[in-house]
């Protein structure tokens, strides 16, 4: 990731942020007049009109499922008011629970990693694309390059930056983790993700920051290879797993919005994440249907 390439990649991507920053400033604003609190969707008056802002993820608590070997997350209570006069608690926990981001280097030796990812990747257009009909019937759904172009044939070619989520509807099992792990007789887990040759496509003909499920993994349950990690992380793109509320997000127009961790080292970590849409993020690059280039395919 250091050829003269990339760092065009970097520049004209800085370019296309800076139109996205003054809105950004004016939707941290917004966050910072409001409660603070952010539920699934929040409607509050900013500049330039209402926005809705979705919480894209999950509570993490003991009895979030977790990929099998990953260690549990755990919170023991360091200090309480009563005795102390502050809260304070101590986590143990994997990097990989909750609504959390896949680093590069989560499965690249050379790959960037999670404290180390360029922040403008973290403010981008989100395209949803639903396989929720499909996923009812077959655990085994995937998104596949037709659904891809199946969006694009809607909602125009993915925008330049793009994030590109796959809503399964799986977050429903979260109640139940054994179904949301879904591991059959046969040992293979069985949940949607995205085939490899939809993460080639996105990688190479299209130009996105990463990709994001509503699943324990980028690669579908069954994957014997996580073809899908493979080719996406080394890519130097991110992916963001165990999302919430992407049936609530318009399919095209909302803006994602990336808090995530900042530890040295990170194979990737816990991430608030949020879509906003509406009001003042009309005419963002997520709600324009062919700014696109897909000049920036082959970066690596
Ligand atoms: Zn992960």
């Amino acid at each position: 990731m250091c050829s003269s390439a990339v760092m065009e990649q970097v520049r004209t991507r800085i370019s296309r942020r800076a139109f996205l920053g003054a809105t950004g400033a004016a939707v941290v604003a917004g966050v910072a007049g409001g409660s603070g609190t952010a539920q699934a969707t929040t409607i509050f008056q900013a500049q330039g009109g209402s926005l809705r802002i979705h919480d894209l993820s999950h509570t993490i608590t003991p009895q979030f499922p977790v990929f099998p070997g990953a260690q549990p997350f755990s919170m023991a209570t360091d200090a309480t008011i009563e005795e102390d006069g502050f809260y304070r608690n101590n986590l143990s926990l994997t990097e990989h629970v909750g609504t959390h981001i896949d680093a590069p280097a989560h499965f690249d030796a050379d790959g960037v990693t999670a404290d180390r990812l360029p922040v403008e990747n973290f403010f981008a257009p989100v395209a949803v694309i639903n396989i929720s009909m499909r996923a009812a019937q077959d655990a085994d759904a995937q998104v596949v390059v037709d659904d891809i172009l199946a969006w694009e044939s809607r909602h125009g070619r993915l925008p330049s930056g793009a994030f590109v989520a796959m809503y399964s509807g799986w977050e429903s099992r979260l109640s139940d983790p054994d179904s949301y792990v879904n591991q059959g007789a046969d040992r293979a887990l069985h949940f949607p993700g995205f085939h490899p040759d939809a993460a080639d496509f996105l990688v190479s003909k299209r130009d996105i920051v990463g990709i994001g499920v509503d699943t324990l993994s980028l690669d579908f349950g069954a994957s014997k290879d996580f073809g899908t990690h493979n080719t996406v992380l080394p890519a130097g793109r991110y992916g963001l797993e165990n999302m919430a509320n992407l049936g609530r997000v318009s399919a095209a127009g909302a803006t994602l919005i990336v808090g995530g961790p900042k530890h040295v080292d990170a194979s990737g970590g816990p991430s608030r994440v949020y879509a906003v849409e509406g009001g003042a993020t009309r005419g963002m690059p997520g709600s324009l249907p062919s700014t696109g280039g897909g000049g920036m395919s082959g970066r690596r």
